[in-house]
């Protein structure tokens, strides 16, 4: 690390960054001495979704979150299906800055033109990376009468998910894999995933899924599946469980969709263990 180099601890990448230099993730650099948050309020896409595709599938069905993406994420997964904005920085990607009070005037007047809106989503790309955005913008949100829903793939440091934990409402943390081999290749760690799980599963405030894409020859046996949902469901076995069906693309083109069966035969591995699994993108 050179002398006027300062390291970013917001995720486990721990990023060394010289005077004027991005992070990993493209959404932090060293600004006047400090890491900043360049990502912070500057959204590349808002739109109303259906809660069941964040996904969610036990927290107000039926409802629609207005969702936010911005930029960046310190991951870097093959099959990444928003790389387009997740592996961009500010120079690379059309976004437009949205202030967290400009962000609550935006969700009331979603609300006006869809009555089963009921929140904002932080999602698309890492939301985590600007965690101070999603901190500052949920503490208003919460004021206006809306709820939080986080969607992120949990590769943070403890204190970040302590930030913010108490103001999400409900949360979809990815759970990639159960091989840290696997999360290294990523730019991850998974012993960082499983914490933020915890942290989250003990926030009574925050209603917790788990999402895991199955990639054919990454992820897809039934021992990891099993490992898997054994330990969500030692942290509770009430965790909702997605597995879902990995299809091609950006980089990870090798293989086809994961068939279809054996999507639904690892959503019965799982079920030996959680209450609640469901599957999708079959
Ligand atoms: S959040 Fe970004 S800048 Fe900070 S350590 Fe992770 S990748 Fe590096
Ligand atoms: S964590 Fe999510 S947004 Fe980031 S690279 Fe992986 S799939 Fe894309």
């Amino acid at each position: 690390m050179g002398s006027n180099a300062i390291r970013c601890d917001v995720c486990p990448r721990g990023c060394a960054l010289p005077p004027g230099a991005h992070g990993a993730c493209r959404a932090r650099a060293n600004v006047d001495g400090a890491i900043r948050p360049t990502g912070y309020g500057r959204l590349t896409a808002i739109a109303i979704d259906p809660v069941e595709k964040k996904p969610l599938a036990r927290w107000r069905p039926g409802s629609t979150v207005l969702s936010l993406g911005g930029y960046g994420c310190n991951l870097r997964c093959p099959w990444c299906q928003n790389a387009g904005i997740s592996q961009v920085g500010e120079l690379d990607v059309a976004w437009r800055e949205v202030r967290p009070n400009m962000l609550v005037a935006l969700a009331e007047d979603a609300r006006c033109r869809d009555s089963r809106m009921v929140g904002v989503a932080y999602t698309y790309n890492e939301p985590l990376v600007c965690w101070e955005y999603v901190r500052d913008a949920g503490e208003l949100v919460h004021g206006a009468g809306f709820a939080n829903v986080l969607v992120s793939a949990g590769c943070v440091s403890e204190r970040v998910v302590q930030e913010v934990a108490p103001l999400i409402d409900a949360a979809n943390i990815d759970l990639k894999a159960f091989s840290d081999k696997t999360y290294r290749a990523l730019g991850g760690e998974l012993s960082c995933v499983q914490r933020t799980i915890e942290l989250l599963a003990a926030t009574p405030t925050c209603h917790l899924e788990v999402t895991t894409l199955v990639v054919p020859g990454v992820n897809d046996s039934e021992d990891e599946m099993r490992q898997l949902a054994a330990w969500l469901a030692s942290v509770d076995p009430g965790i909702v469980l997605h597995v879902t069906r990995f299809h091609p693309a950006w980089r990870k083109r090798d293989v086809g969709p994961t068939p279809v069966r054996h999507v639904y035969d690892l959503a019965d591995v799982a079920r030996g263990h959680l209450a609640h699994v469901y599957t999708g993108n079959c």
